[in-house]
């Protein structure tokens, strides 16, 4: 078995209960896999001893073999007595002050030698410690005589606790895998001339015997793990590329020309361009591969749709997954609107259809008697039977992929697929991410939109904010007001969504129609909040960031987000892409409270420069990282284990490379060097795609 196959849970490692079980969720290990991925943030060397001279010259904790001369107790001021313990190397002495841990005396026996790793310095005239740990000598402890790992840590969860279950982890799976890559495949990744086992690897990385050891570790499973990420993508990509799956033939455009002239508005020049990219695509004799990327607001749901005109013309049907209820019935709402008149049947496939209603949904789905199916993941559950299904469009995620593609194909459909994102990917990463696809971007947006306005208002000032949103509404215009919570649980003093409705609708805006939408509130509720507030019957939504991707009501003009640096910069970019969607002067208002981090601080300043979502992309990887770049990272794409782009991105491009030659080669990795790599990609896909 290799690394990535283990999927045991934790709570088989030997002294994992249920209550440390449920500590390691809450940081993301779930796994024995994401257990021995967990990667030390630093290593402390309590290995080679250093005398207590030298200690005193280095500014980090140092690691001493001591004698113990003598215990003293020392007065604190509320009486409290303090064990002092004094020891001495061959030059000095020292004063361990062991506050609150009188247990020590017993430890620390006069006359004994001991171990002891801590921060030494001069004060009130002698050498003291006062934060330090200690252990008689030659006693077996995992504390001493190594290179100990500091690990990220997280609520409860201990140094100590962590480093005996990764132990526990290595001992009882790590030293048994097997090696992921074949010996040609790391002679082709450079990774020779001697290269460790992955389960050395694995030791090394938390119990390395020296520091260049764990560098090297994390190197090889980081590089393991890029490369199982890259292979499915490839691999994906030539699943799709079935070599005269279809003949080429030009779709009809008779249909779409209609429905564009028919629009109150012109296409921008991107928009056009990016339809005849996917009208070429859809043309040929190779299934569509695209992702269109562009601004939120820049009319990727409309080329879409006129993508879905072409294949309804040529008598095939389309399906259009989006990642939430919300968002699906929007789509639903527009499609009806904009394609029915022109003769495409469309239905929304919602959780809420039951029995004879849904029975009837999918009859006339398999029947050819509906054109475009509306919904959210269920729309690829085995129940769903299309006719002649010839485009997917999948929006904002790349989560489709393997799994999907295979329920299609067991369908015995290979159907073009378009992906749509508004998560402007940086440009530094696309290449190699999503190399697989072809990419379209919009980045013009419709003519006669002006600028967003954006405000900052400390906490404390939201009077004003208040003031300049009861104005619009006055005039006509909508708002939203966004909440990083949705209720006041916890101790956090945070403004939270619920008890801000009240307060808006009673205090700030009496008289004016309030709703409260957020992931708590039930499917059916929140649409019918949403469908009056697109009505223009309610002034005001309050919400989480439910409302971060898709919602489009073109009367809305402000947008406020209190506590706005709780936000990562996608969020808020997306949020703010709520409003401006018209030709009418919109508004954000961005109210921070004092206690800003130094990057909450440098988010807040990105968002007041600059409304290019490109822009904010690279801001984002440069503050945060690009593993949490949002939106990827919601996306599930980007959900790395122990490789880290902002690193690796090197790494990365090699292993795109190499993960093109392995699958151009041997599409089906069936050669048997493969068999572990294909056990692994396969535990990894399985993994991602159910994350
Ligand atoms: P996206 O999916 O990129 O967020 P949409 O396709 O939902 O954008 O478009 C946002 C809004 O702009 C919709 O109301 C849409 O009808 C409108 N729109 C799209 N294209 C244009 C255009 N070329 N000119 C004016 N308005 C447009
Ligand atoms: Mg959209």
């Amino acid at each position: 078995m290799t690394l990535w196959e283990l999927s045991d849970p934790c709570s088989r490692v030997r002294g994992i209960g249920s209550q440390l079980t449920a500590d390691l969720g809450s940081i993301g290990i779930h796994t024995v896999r994401d257990l021995l991925l967990h990667a030390p943030r630093s290593y402390e060397d309590r290995n080679t001893p250093v005398s207590l001279l030298e200690a005193l010259q280095q500014d980090v904790p140092a690691n001493c073999l001591l004698t113990v001369l003598r215990h003293e107790y020392i007065g604190g001021r509320s009486g409290r007595r303090t064990l002092k313990v004094l020891a001495h190397d061959e030059q000095t002495s020292v004063s361990l002050l062991c506050f609150g841990r009188d247990f020590l005396a017993n430890v620390l026996r006069p006359q004994t030698q001991i171990r002891f790793f801590g921060k030494v310095s001069v004060r009130y005239g002698e050498v003291q410690a006062g934060s330090f740990d200690v252990e008689p000598a030659g006693t077996d402890s995992r504390g001493f005589g190594r290179i100990v790992p500091v690990y990220p840590l997280a609520g409860r969860l201990t140094q100590g606790v962590l480093r005996k279950v990764i132990a526990e982890a290595i001992h009882g799976y790590a030293d048994h895998v097997e090696d992921t890559l074949s010996p040609e495949l790391r002679k082709s990744i450079g990774i020779t001339p001697s290269p460790v086992s992955t389960a050395r690897a694995i030791s090394d990385l938390h119990n390395p015997r020296r520091i260049p050891e764990a560098r090297t570790a994390r190197e090889l499973l980081a590089t393991e793990e890029l490369l199982l990420l890259q292979l499915r993508t490839h691999v994906d990509r030539a699943s799709t590329r079935v070599a005269g799956a279809r003949e080429a033939r030009d779709l009809p455009r008779g249909l779409a020309s209609k429905l564009v002239a028919a629009l109150p508005f012109r296409l921008t020049a991107d928009q056009t361009a990016a339809i005849e990219d996917i009208w070429r695509d859809c043309s040929s004799d190779t299934p569509m591969n695209r992702l269109v990327q562009g601004d939120v607001g820049s009319g990727k749901t409309l080329v879409s749709f006129v993508s879905v005109a072409f294949q309804k013309e040529a008598g095939f049907q389309s399906v259009l997954m989006a990642p939430t209820e919300l968002l699906a019935r929007q789509h639903a709402d527009n499609a009806a609107r904009l394609l029915e008149p022109f003769g495409v049947r469309t239905a929304l496939l919602h959780g809420g259809l039951k029995g004879s209603i849904r029975e009837a949904l999918l009859r006339a789905l398999a029947a050819g008697e509906i054109d475009f199916l509306i919904g959210t993941h269920a729309v690829f559950t085995a129940a769903v039977a299309f006719r002649k299904l010839r485009l997917v469009i999948i929006d904002e995620q790349q989560r489709f992929g393997v799994a999907e593609r295979t329920t299609l194909r067991q369908k015995g459909l290979v159907p073009d697929t378009l992906f749509m994102t508004a998560t402007p990917i940086p440009r530094t990463l696309a290449l190699s991410l999503f190399g697989h696809l072809s990419v379209t971007t919009i980045r013009t947006m419709p003519a006669g939109r002006k600028p967003i306005i954006t405000h900052l208002a400390r906490l404390g000032n939201e009077q004003k904010v208040y003031r300049a949103v009861d104005a619009e509404l006055a005039a006509g215009r909508q708002a939203y007001f966004v909440y990083p919570l949705v209720d006041g649980s916890g101790s956090l003093s945070l403004k939270d969504a619920t008890a801000m409705k009240e307060r808006l609708e009673r205090e700030i805006f009496p008289g004016r129609g309030v709703g409260l939408v957020h992931s708590r509130v039930p499917e059916a509720q929140k649409a019918a909040t949403m469908a009056s507030f697109t009505r223009g019957e309610l002034d005001v939504l309050v919400a989480t960031s439910v409302v971060e991707v898709g919602v489009d009501v073109p009367n809305a003009s402000c947008m406020v987000i209190e506590h706005a640096e709780r936000f990562g910069l996608s969020a808020l970019h997306q949020l703010r892409g709520r409003v401006g969607r018209s030709s009418m002067q919109s508004y954000c208002f961005l109210v921070y409270s004092d206690e800003l981090t130094e990057a909450g601080k440098q988010r807040i300043q990105v968002m007041h420069r600059t409304s290019d979502g490109f822009e904010i992309a690279e801001e984002d990887l440069r503050i945060r990282g690009p593993g949490n770049v949002t939106g990827m990272e919601q996306s599930g794409y980007l959900k790395l284990a122990i490789a880290d782009l902002s690193h690796d991105i090197e790494l990365l491009q090699r292993c795109a490379l190499i993960a093109q030659n392995v699958v151009d080669d041997d599409p089906g990795l069936l050669s048997p060097e493969h068999s572990r790599i294909r056990d692994a990609l396969k535990a990894y896909t399985r993994t991602r795609l159910s994350e």
